[in-house]
């Protein structure tokens, strides 16, 4: 089946991505970038640009470079607010199309080329043609929006799959699809050009929207413009006479790139030179812009998500508490001030264990994988992939939990002393398809003290519990005094596919011998219980049998030791069956002389 790849085609940045080996990778184009700006620049002549190179003809050639479409796809005339775009909208035949030149254009079609180009990214890296995607959307849109998203893949030649929601495709990417029934997540998503703030429930391994709010004109972009504005006044307070310079095109396009990348600096360092070479004649300038002016910028324009966030926690009659998770999404969440913004409001630190830029786009890519059934390899983490179990008398391996048990799950057992006055049980934590402990992978191993007691008094409870992320928890408790020990394990269900295969294969490989392993095992086990009971039951009843019984147990005795010192199963399980039944007549005996005395103690 050919690959389906995930695609976030968002208002600023577009991403793309495939399933690889189970993991959802997004593919760099031949910059080494994986954001696509979300930009359309049309040359008089010549093929559309798209991407970085498009974004920066943004201030140079305004009525020809398109941005923001996404604002305009699927949208009556009229239904948006007044957009005030530098290229011409217009509205046609109900529709708005974009005119540049002399060409029309509908927002879809714009769409249309930068999955074109992602498209070609993603088939250059692969080596192959993909024809079929998963396209994000907000959680927002309309019908209509959505059906004119599906028609930009169509145009640009993918089969659109499925169309999946923002909120819920970041929430996959957090993997929160593993959260308990009836959780509810809030996704706090800070874009370029949009802020929307949605409140999902879980319910049976599906996201419902509780509801959704927020602000089509707020985000990084405000930021951008006021940092810009800044700039520009330092500059004129120092060098007054370039005021009228400074609302050329070329210079505002060199500043507004200049300021982006020291906003992008300014989330991991506390400070940036703002250097601008040769800004006019041979005057230079210089600026240390800090953090804290920057935030000083920003903290206005977040703020404006606040009364967004109350009222979707508001409609979906939530308490912030009440969430199990609050996850950030979109470029702007980068910034170390946004982090405290959302901490503050959802009273609770927001999970920032994804790159929020990114996980629209790997979400898309997981819902991809698992349309494409490609996830369900990566399923098996929610499998055991091979049995765990612990090792046993004679080096035996117990399984507690058998490979493919649907995690989380939760086994156990009780074993005994095999030895009289035994102080510690080892509990040797095993994994794998073998018989023989040693075969297997030991996972760990420890400890648990109990009091001396005769053979086979002891009561040693072993549970295996494997919680939601694959962790395995061992406790070992001794049921008579009530101690316990619990340890935890990683990785019992993280293991590589090759690793599983390969001991699949090989526990069939073996798996004769292995058997044939075991039964001697057991069988000898047997013998030495055996053995010794019949030793202490002679020397207690002997004197009650005929001197021609006792020969005959000897002989029985004889014979298991000597197939002890074989290793044919099958002689020392007859062997043992038979001094088992030769001794059945003092087994009686014994019986019979513990109950007298018994009977005397009384007396
Ligand atoms: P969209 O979903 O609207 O396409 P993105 O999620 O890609 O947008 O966010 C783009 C915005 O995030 C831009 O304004 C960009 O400047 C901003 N951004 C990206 N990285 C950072 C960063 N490290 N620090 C601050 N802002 C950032
Ligand atoms: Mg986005």
């Amino acid at each position: 089946m050919s690959d389906i790849v995930g695609i976030d085609l968002g208002t600023t940045n577009s991403l793309i991505g495939v399933m690889d080996s189970g993991f959802p990778i997004l593919i760099a184009d031949r910059d080494g970038s994986r954001l696509t700006p979300s930009v359309v620049y049309l040359p008089e002549t010549g093929e559309p640009v798209v991407g970085a190179p498009a974004d920066r003809m943004r201030a140079l050639m305004p009525e020809r470079t398109l941005y923001s479409v996404k604002r305009l796809i699927g949208r009556r005339p009229g239904e948006s607010e007044k957009e005030d775009f530098p290229f011409a909208v217009k509205s046609l035949s109900g529709r708005m199309v974009l005119e540049v030149g002399d060409q029309l254009l509908k927002p879809e079609e714009v769409s249309s080329l930068v999955l074109k180009k992602l498209k070609v990214d993603a088939e250059t890296s692969l080596g192959r043609a993909v024809d079929r995607a998963v396209i994000s959307v907000p959680a927002y849109f309309n019908d209509l929006q959505r059906q004119a998203t599906k028609r930009a893949g169509e145009l640009a030649g993918f089969t659109t799959e499925r169309i999946i929601n923002e909120p819920t495709a970041a929430a996959l990417a957090y993997g929160l699809d593993r959260l308990r029934d009836r959780s509810r997540v809030a996704v706090y998503d800070l874009g370029g050009g949009t802020f929307d703030i949605s409140i999902l429930e879980l319910n049976e391994g599906i996201f419902r929207v509780l509801s959704t709010n927020g602000n089509t004109r707020l985000g990084g972009d405000d930021i951008d413009r006021e940092l810009v504005r800044l700039l520009k006044e330092r500059i004129t307070g120092r060098y007054p006479e370039l005021r009228p310079e400074l609302d050329d095109r070329q210079f505002f396009a060199r500043i507004r790139e200049i300021a982006h990348t020291a906003k992008l600096r300014l989330s991991t360092e506390d400070a940036v030179q703002v250097e601008i070479p040769f800004l006019s004649g041979n005057r230079s300038f210089s600026y240390a812009l800090t953090r804290m002016e920057l935030e000083a910028i920003a903290r206005p324009i977040i703020r404006r998500t606040r009364s967004h966030c109350l009222r979707s926690l508001d409609d979906a009659k939530l308490d912030p508490v009440k969430l199990d998770e609050v996850i950030l999404v979109g470029g702007v969440t980068r910034m170390p001030i946004v982090r405290q913004f959302c901490a503050e409001v959802f009273q609770r630190l927001p999970n920032i264990t994804q790159n929020p830029d990114e996980a629209v786009a790997v979400g898309a890519t997981i819902q991809a994988g698992i349309l494409s059934g490609v996830v369900q390899n990566v399923v098996l983490l929610d499998v055991t992939p091979l049995s765990l179990g612990i090792e046993t008398f004679g080096g035996l391996m117990n399984v507690i939990i058998p490979r493919n048990t649907t995690i989380p799950c939760k086994a156990g057992e009780m074993f005994t002393n095999a030895v009289a006055n035994q102080t510690s049980m080892q509990i040797v934590v095993l994994q794998g398809e073998r018989e023989l402990a040693k075969d297997n992978w030991e996972l760990g191993r420890f400890n648990l003290e109990f009091e001396p007691v005769p053979k086979g008094i002891a009561r040693v409870g072993v549970q295996f519990e494997i919680d939601g992320d694959g962790i395995l928890h061992v406790l070992a408790r001794d049921t008579r005094a009530g101690r316990e020990k619990v340890v935890e394990l990683s990785s019992a269900v993280d293991v590589s596919d090759e690793a599983v295969e390969k001991m699949i294969a090989e526990s069939l490989d073996h798996a004769f011998e292995d058997m044939s392993e075991r039964v001697w095992t057991e069988a000898v086990l047997k013998s030495n219980e055996l053995i010794p009971a019949v030793r202490s039951a002679l020397t207690l009843v002997g004197d009650q049998i005929t001197s021609d019984d006792q020969r005959k147990i000897d002989l029985l005795v004889l014979e298991v030791e000597a197939a002890l010192k074989g290793h044919d199963s099958q002689r020392l399980k007859k062997a043992n069956a038979e001094l088992d039944e030769g001794t059945q007549h003092l087994a009686t005996l014994l019986i019979d002389r513990a109950m007298s005395e018994a009977a005397r103690r009384k007396k």
